[in-house]
């Protein structure tokens, strides 16, 4: 007989919106879509060559518009409805893949393309278009201050005092698409873990934190996911 789990808790990476084409952090020769991590994704790098890290930006939000959720965002969002406990989806991802499958209240930790925030003020709203150092911030009127609502590197991500409260709660933890490489979500298996949650990795291939794991299924995540799930949902 099957045991009802009520709390499950989801981490995903960028492997889990690599079906739907976007680029995961890196590829084999440690770029980001051409790109060094430390030209792109740090406060230096926009303090250094504001222009070139909005260009980045743009250019990825310019691709979000041009993807579609795939069969592991929207099996995701099929748990979330259907399981008879609390889902909870935490990603490391910017894109919004998540939301356009149906998925409800995800925690975004390092932030979302389709937002951005003034430096100076903290006004914070949606953005659609492209953005530049001459956009003046809507609520103080600086220019030069807007940027893209994203968590850089040597940044802390949002809502980690929540988060840790859903990891010490659950009653199982899955992580899904994401290499372990990136703290603090690499340690969330070992939170979980220490609070008795049984874990699950989905993965195309092993990790460097995969050790940690009760149980793995290896393999792209359109697939492996929607077993999972039809697996949950009994
Ligand atoms: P990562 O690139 O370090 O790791 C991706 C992982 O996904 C790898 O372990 C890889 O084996 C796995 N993977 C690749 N294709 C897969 C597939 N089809 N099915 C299952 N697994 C697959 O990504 P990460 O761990 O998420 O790194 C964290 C950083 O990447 C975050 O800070 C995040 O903000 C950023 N990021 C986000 C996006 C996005 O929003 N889509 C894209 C690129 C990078």
């Amino acid at each position: 007989m099957q045991t009802a789990h009520r709390s499950i808790v989801v981490l995903t990476g960028a492997g889990i919106s690599a079906e739907s084409g976007l680029a995961t952090f890196r590829d084999k020769d440690g770029l980001w879509e051409g790109h060094r991590v430390e030209d792109v994704a740090c406060p230096e790098a926009f303090a250094r060559d504001p222009a070139r890290v909005q260009r980045f930006y743009n250019l990825r939000r310019a691709g979000l518009q041009t993807v579609e959720p795939n069969a592991a965002h929207l099996a995701l969002a099929r748990l979330q409805r259907d399981y008879p406990g609390e889902v909870t989806l935490l990603t490391q991802n910017v894109d919004d893949l998540h939301e356009r499958a149906g998925s409800q209240g995800v925690i975004h930790m390092h932030g979302e393309l389709l937002k951005v925030f003034c430096g100076r003020c903290g006004w914070k709203r949606g953005w659609q278009g492209d953005l530049t150092g001459s956009d003046p911030c809507p609520s103080c009127e600086r220019t030069h201050t807007l940027r893209p609502d994203i968590v850089w590197f040597g940044e802390i991500p949002y809502r980690m005092d929540e988060i840790e409260d859903v990891l010490m709660r659950a009653e199982v933890f899955a992580a899904i698409g994401t290499s372990g490489h990136v703290y603090p979500a690499a340690g969330f298996v070992s939170l979980a873990r220490f609070h008795g949650a049984a874990t699950i990795e989905i993965n195309a291939q092993g990790t460097q934190v995969s050790g940690q794991f009760d149980r793995h299924l290896v393999g792209p995540a359109t697939v492996e996911v929607a077993r999972w799930v039809e697996e949950c949902l009994g």
